[in-house]
This record gives structure tokens, sequence and C-alpha cells, in this order.
């Protein structure tokens, strides 16, 4: 399959646009099987994001008809703000970024899922796609320079472009490390990336496509010290002036969002933001009680940029 990219570049733009959204779906939310396929209506409108907040409106979903993967979800993400989701494996959280990405539709009367308030089902996928970058968790490299792997983001990208991105996701130095810098072959058969770096990589590709909202999958594995402290600071830059989505597994990213929503069994069973839960004493405290001492989590928020 790799051999086929390079003839297939020289397709430029379409190809670029058709495979930014392979790339995007399928690894990004571990979708497994084919999506069914979702229509756009005649005559649809493109999406017009003004603020880029979004709602989620008393979602009901089902993806075999029986079992309820969501149900009765409710929430706000406000523009510019981000809310981490967090909840047992099965509580539904892939499945609310998938319905945001539309892989499915909602049926008639099972809710409704907006974006500046329009419904999502109304406009065409390629416009909801383009207002939506996404961050796997395990991203996809192509056997190509790392120039080309982040400048991927942005059809024309310029070199300095590329560069400022991967400032920004702290890769930069990284990539100067490298042989021959930004003109490195990374991936297969190029410089091997450590999950980290690739994640970043990712980072920098989103910061170039510049998207007003996000959506983020996190990756479970245990990052080492430094490199957890790149990430936070790759994603704190992401994440600045985006609505985002994230499904969060490290601390410092459910400790910094404004708000957090807790998922069991496809419900919104708590929400409000970390100090508030943790004091609440409920289903997200008792998480976090398993996980971390009292100490540990009180000084990730005294460290975290919490303003809520
Ligand atoms: P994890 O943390 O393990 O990724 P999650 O919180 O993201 O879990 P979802 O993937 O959203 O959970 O799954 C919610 C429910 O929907 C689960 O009961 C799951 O078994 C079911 N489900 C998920 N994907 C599919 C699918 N493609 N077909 C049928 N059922 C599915």
């Amino acid at each position: 399959l790799a051999q086929l990219y390079g003839p297939l570049n020289s397709l430029g733009y379409i190809y670029r646009a058709i495979n930014q959204n392979l790339v995007d779906t399928e690894r990004l939310m571990k979708l497994l099987d084919e999506p069914p396929e979702v229509q756009d209506k005649p005559n649809a409108p493109d999406l017009e994001v003004t603020t880029g907040e979004i709602e989620f409106d008393n979602v009901n979903f089902s993806y075999d008809g029986r079992v309820r993967a969501l149900n009765g979800v409710s929430f706000t993400v406000p523009k510019g703000s981000s809310v981490a989701l967090v909840g047992e494996s099965g509580s539904g959280k892939s499945t609310i970024l998938r319905l945001l990405y539309r892989f499915y539709d909602l049926k008639d009367g099972e809710g409704r899922i907006l974006i500046d308030g329009q419904d999502i089902r109304e406009v065409t996928q390629q416009s909801l796609r383009r207002a939506i970058g996404v961050v796997p968790q395990d991203s996809v490299l192509f056997n190509a320079s790392i120039a080309y792997n982040i400048g991927y983001g942005r059809f024309g990208a310029t070199p300095t472009e590329i560069q400022v991105a991967a400032q920004a996701a702290q890769m930069h130095e990284r990539v100067l490390s490298f042989p021959d810098g930004y003109d490195t072959t990374v991936g297969e058969r190029g410089v091997r990336l450590s999950g980290g770096e690739k994640q970043r990589v990712a980072i920098a590709r989103t910061l170039l496509k510049n998207p007003p909202i996000l959506l983020l999958d996190e990756a479970t594995s245990a990052l080492d010290t430094s490199t957890e402290k790149d990430i936070q600071k790759a994603l704190q830059n992401l994440v600045k002036g985006r609505s985002s989505l994230s499904i969060a597994h490290r601390l410092s990213t459910i400790a910094a969002a404004d708000i957090i929503l807790v998922l069991k069994d496809g419900q919104i069973v708590e929400s409000g933001n970390f100090r508030d839960l943790l004091a609440q004493g409920g289903v997200f405290a008792a998480m976090w009680e398993d996980q971390v001492s009292a100490e540990e989590a009180a000084e990730i928020v005294n460290k975290s940029d919490i303003h809520n």
C-alpha cells in the first residue's frame, strides 16, 4: 500500500482530501468495521462555523438497534472550551466522537447534534469534516519526509509554516536531531518515531489544518515524564481557542479541562470541573481515588492552569 503513495501524491489536492478523511476516520476512532453510509441530503448547505459551539441535545444511539450505546445524552461545549470525556471501557466515549464526526446519523426523534445551531445531519459531510481536526491515539505516518508528514495537514503549507507548527507541537528540536532534518524519511522504512513523537506530528498536522473544533483520543499507554510534558505543552497550544472534546486518560488533561463529563453505561452521570467533581465525592472522585493519591491530585490541580 505504501508504494501507492508516491504516484498518488501527484494527484494532488483531491487525493489528499480523500486520504485525509480516511486517515482521520479509520485510525482515529478505532473504527474497525465499515461505517454505514451516511448520505448528505439533496442540496445540503455547508456548515457555517461562527463560534464552534457544540450541542448534544438528548441523544440516543444504538449500533445494533437493541443495546443503547448512548442514552439521553445532553451537553454543550461552549465556544473555545475543552471538554474531557471519562468513563470505563464501553461507557460511550468513542461513540460521542463518532457521532459528531458523522460516521452515523441519529434517527429522527433520537435527539440532535448541533454546531453553532446547525443540525449536523442537514449540512454536507465535507464541510463538517473540514471544521474538525482529529488527533488519534495512534497516528499514521507515511514513508515520506517529516515535512510531508506534517505538511499534510494543509495542502500548500510552506516550509516555514511547517516549522512553526512543529515548534508549537514541541517537535522541532527532535526533527533537527534527524540526519536530514525536515527531509528525513520517517515511518516504517525511515526513522522510527515513538508513540509520543507520532502524536506530536499529528498535533503539528492539526495545527496546520487550523480547525475550530477538535477531537482528541489520548493514548492510554504511559509516557515518560519529559515526553508527557512535551505532549502536554503541544496539546495546550492546540486546544487554545478551539472547542475540543477529548477522550481523556491523562490526569493532566482531565485536571485542565473546562468541563469533565463522566459517562457510565451510555449516560452522563456527573459533570463539572476537576475540583467540583472531586469535592462531590461521587463516581469521578471514587475513580480517581483508585488511581492517584490525594497529594498527587492536589499537586496537579495546583500546577494546572485552572480558571474555572
Ligand atoms: P473504550 O474506552 O473501551 O474505547 P468507549 O467508552 O469509547 O470504550 P464505545 O466504543 O463508545 O465505548 O462503546 C459504547 C458501547 O457501544 C459499548 O457497549 C460497545 O460495545 C458498543 N459498540 C461500540 N462500537 C460498536 C460497533 N461498531 N458495533 C456495535 N456495538 C458497538
